[in-house]
């Protein structure tokens, strides 16, 4: 009984929803089979066969229910990104932890983010996200160009 427990904890029931399934395949046919980490290690392929991608939550399941099916809030991420993508979200979840105490203080009952700040928040990551990504292309892109 132990054993199958611990089993059942272990494998998630929400990634194997239908809902989850198919915004999973829709993401990856918009944005392609490839890393979009912010700190993706250069040395390393952000795509191809080696790479083990994982569908994150920009902000965690744990934080924001509602925000496990919402498209901005979803980011596709190796698994060395994944491991830094927490670390980072951490801190900017402190950063709009005023916004988060003072909800909290309205509704003692409250331990998750709010819903409107937490889009807001994730809207933020992904605006930021993309920014980078435009950045950097345009240096890789200037580096092409050298001789
Ligand atoms: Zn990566």
């Amino acid at each position: 009984m132990i054993t199958k427990r611990i089993r059942r904890d272990r494998v998630d029931p929400f990634f194997h929803t239908q809902a989850w399934r198919q915004l999973r395949a829709a993401y990856i046919i918009k944005h392609g089979e490839r890393c979009q980490g912010l700190e993706h290690d250069p040395r390393q392929p952000r795509s191809g066969e080696a790479v083990r991608l994982e569908l994150d939550h920009i902000i965690e399941r744990q934080d924001w229910p509602q925000g496990a099916l919402v498209w901005e809030n979803l980011i596709l991420l190796c698994r060395a990104c994944h491991g830094k993508k927490t670390v980072a979200t951490n801190i900017r979840r402190r950063e709009h932890e005023h916004y988060y105490m003072r909800a909290a203080r309205n509704d003692p009952k409250l331990s998750i983010m709010p819903n409107d700040v937490a889009r807001h928040f994730a809207e933020q990551e992904r605006q930021r996200l993309v920014d980078r990504l435009k950045r950097k292309a345009e240096i890789d892109a200037k580096r092409q160009g050298e001789p």
